[in-house]
């Protein structure tokens, strides 16, 4: 495994030589490698408050940043809730939810969520997620959940089965517009509307797991923007600091927000962690909120999948690929490989093949996927789609 000294931009130095980071360090690194304005935000803050207890005390950056989130998220979302990470910003929407239904009287308790999900790595957040081999051998912890076959086509059978599941469930909760995790698949906006249509009939609470798609990922900022749907609850974090720091954040509406606002303390939201809205963590996602309104990110995310759209042709209607597909930034095609027995090994053996060309790319199984950080040039998108063509012509003979 090899020692990584330094990171820049789009580029990771090593001990044994620079890697093109063509995932963003698992998704978190959305303008690059030590962004000046992120790295001098964090630098004033640690000469200025490192950390501080999160209940009874408050401060500038946690409040700074939950106002610009306001500002920013879908409209209608008034409370911000931190954390660390994107399970935990997940099991407080969850817990969030399961809250509301429980101080409302209502019996409520049951969650829905899609085929193929992935919702993080601790047990409330396995339990939504997709189950094989990553979490079976915690399977008797798991909760079970309504699952929704994931859309094709119109997404008849998902908007039915949603139609059912919703009417007596707690919340459903979504990747909206791309699973990630569960290998980059791709619904649209049309039905990601169509299932909060559903989830508002019956009063079900809608969760947004934007924890990958947030940040501008998709296309915009947030992928729920593109169906014109306000979640009851949305989840962020990776991209939140620009991916220098951990921190999540759950955004909720003001009935989710008053249903545990009282005297009473049997309503309370419980959940509180050591680390909650660490400052230092606070001023990067501020400064990183700065950046995006300063500087032109929405022309370089748009620009960055206007040039995914350019190299992913080269591929399609080549034999060696199928499901070549785009959303935003993220571009992703799958390597047909003749014995599907070998698939399972075939994830580390492309990751290997890459890193040896000097470009980190992980793929899932035969899923390779492209997600740079909006910093990656022209040429640098070369060397990663040059790189993809010399797997294929290795792999698939
Ligand atoms: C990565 C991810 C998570 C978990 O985030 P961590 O910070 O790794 O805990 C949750 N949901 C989605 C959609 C993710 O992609």
């Amino acid at each position: 495994m090899p020692r990584v000294d330094r990171g820049e931009g789009a580029w990771l130095e090593t001990e044994h030589g620079r890697l093109l980071d063509a995932i963003s360090s698992w998704w978190v690194i959305t303008h690059g490698h030590r962004h000046p304005r992120i790295i001098d935000a964090i630098k004033a803050q640690a000469d200025q408050l490192d950390q501080v207890i999160f209940a009874g005390f408050t401060h500038q950056p946690a409040e700074d940043l939950a106002r610009g989130l306001i500002a920013i998220a879908p409209p209608g979302l008034s409370h911000v809730f931190y954390s660390d990470s994107g399970s935990t910003a997940v099991e407080v929407a969850l817990k969030m939810a399961l809250g509301f239904w429980k101080n409302h009287g209502s019996p409520r308790s049951r969650v829905i969520a899609l085929e193929h999900a992935y919702h993080g790595d601790t047990v409330g957040t396995m339990s939504a997620g997709a189950r094989g081999v990553f979490n079976a051998a915690y399977e008797p912890l798991l909760y079970d959940v309504a699952r929704l076959p994931f859309p094709t086509g119109r997404g008849c059978d998902t908007l039915a089965a949603l139609e059912e599941a919703a009417k007596d469930a707690a919340a459903l909760i979504v990747e909206p517009l791309i699973l990630g995790s569960g290998g980059m698949h791709i619904y649209s906006a049309e039905l990601l509307a169509k299932m909060k249509n559903i989830c508002e009939r019956h009063g079900t609470l809608f969760i947004a797991d934007e924890v990958m798609t947030g940040f501008g990922r998709t296309g915009t900022l947030f992928a729920c923007e593109q169906a014109g749907i306000t979640p009851d609850i949305i989840c962020l974090a990776k991209g939140l600091t620009g991916g220098s720091l951990p921190l999540a954040a759950t955004l909720c509406t003001p009935q989710i927000f008053d249903a545990h606002y009282s005297t009473d303390r049997s309503r309370t939201f419980f959940h509180s962690s050591s680390f909650t809205a660490n400052p230092i963590a606070c001023a990067a996602a501020r400064a990183n909120l700065q950046v995006w309104r300063e500087e032109p990110v929405r022309e370089r995310i748009v620009g960055l999948g206007e040039m995914q759209e350019q190299r992913l042709a080269q591929f399609t209607g080549d034999a060696r690929f199928q499901n070549v597909r785009r959303l935003g930034t993220i571009a992703a095609l799958d390597l047909k490989v003749a014995d599907p027995g070998y698939l399972a090994g075939l994830g580390p053996e492309l990751t290997a093949f890459f890193h040896a060309r000097g470009i980190l790319l992980r793929p899932l199984g035969n899923t390779i996927y492209v997600m740079p950080p909006y910093c990656v040039t022209a040429a640098e998108l070369d060397l990663v789609y040059d790189a993809i063509g010399a797997a294929a012509a290795k792999f698939c003979g």
